[in-house]
């Protein structure tokens, strides 16, 4: 047994080493990426429920390396968090999404929703990056709505200082915060109170299950709502997949909503034809 024990041992040890070599390779290849521009965002439109016209998009961002299949942002944002390499990303990111939606904005008043993690709250210039994004590209700040979750402004029960001076500044210029995932951290409801935000994003495990009727989520939903509303926050839903789903936000009077239902995340061009479409209706 002491034995096997220590070969387990070896065994984790190498796949550990293996892990971290993998690690090491996808940075290399991250921070070219950015050089070499490999570096997509997709945008997913967020539906006004009332009339259920395309109001504003989430840019989501992807990574197309040459010649191989579009890498998912679970695979790589981590590691661009863990090396750092987050923050150049998600100045691209913001940079590249202000410019995609002030055309929109402009002839549509779309705005849009950016990421953003909290290793970028951590930069003393991140607020000054995040207006210079809006001047550059001539979005106005009440377009933008920056998303970050919970953990971001409380982290093991500590208010972060640095973050909620960076978000008391932008939104002193109009910018909008959103709390992502709302609902799946473990924060305490005074913070909604408390924190610079302005609208929740109702976490997609929220969502009662397709096909029989689910009370429970129903509840839970409608207690989301009805604090959000309370505390004069908006709403947004996510993962919104089936019409009984709009039917019940609509009922419980949930603002936004975003999911496969109404579009999946797409390209550019594609956000640009639906926000089109969606206006001429
Ligand atoms: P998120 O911010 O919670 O984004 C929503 C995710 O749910 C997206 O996955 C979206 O494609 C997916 N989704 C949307 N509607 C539905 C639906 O109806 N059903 C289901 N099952 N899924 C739906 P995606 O694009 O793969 O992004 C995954 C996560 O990666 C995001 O979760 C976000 O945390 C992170 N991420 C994406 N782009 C960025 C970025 O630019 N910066 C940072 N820091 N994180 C990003
Ligand atoms: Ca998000
Ligand atoms: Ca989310
Ligand atoms: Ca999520």
């Amino acid at each position: 047994a002491k034995e096997a024990g220590r070969n387990q041992m070896v065994l984790f040890d190498e796949e550990l080493r293996a892990k971290r070599l993998q690690a090491a390779q996808t940075v290399e290849r991250l921070r070219d990426a950015i050089t070499r521009d490999e570096f997509l965002v997709f945008y997913q439109p967020l539906i006004r429920l009332t009339d259920e016209r395309i109001t504003g998009v989430e840019a989501l961002i992807r990574w197309q390396p040459p010649g191989e299949k579009m890498v998912p942002p679970d695979r790589f944002i981590g590691i661009s968090e863990d090396s750092g390499l987050i923050v150049p990303i998600g100045a691209w990111v913001l940079r590249e999404s202000c410019r995609a939606v002030a055309g929109w904005h402009r002839r549509h008043g779309t705005v849009v929703s950016v990421n953003v993690s909290p290793r970028q709250l951590r930069e003393p210039d991140f607020g000054m990056m995040v207006l210079d994004a809006l001047r550059t590209s001539g979005l106005p700040p009440q377009a933008l709505i920056l998303e970050i979750t919970e953990g971001v402004l409380v982290n093991s029960g500590t208010v972060t200082e640095q973050a909620i001076s960076h978000l008391s500044m932008l939104r002193g210029h109009g910018i909008k915060v959103a709390i992502d995932d709302f609902g799946t951290g473990y924060s305490s409801l005074a913070y909604l109170r408390d924190l610079p935000i302005d609208n929740v994003k109702i976490d997609r495990s929220f969502m009662p299950a397709p096909g029989a009727p689910d009370p429970a989520a129903r509840t839970l939903v409608k207690a989301i709502i009805d604090l959000a509303a309370g505390l004069r926050l908006g709403t947004i839903a996510e993962g919104v997949e089936t019409a009984e789903q709009v039917a019940l936000l609509q009922e419980l009077g949930c603002e936004r909503a975003q999911g496969f239902f109404y579009s999946r995340p797409v390209p550019e061009p594609d956000a640009a034809r639906l926000i089109l479409e969606s206006a001429d209706a």
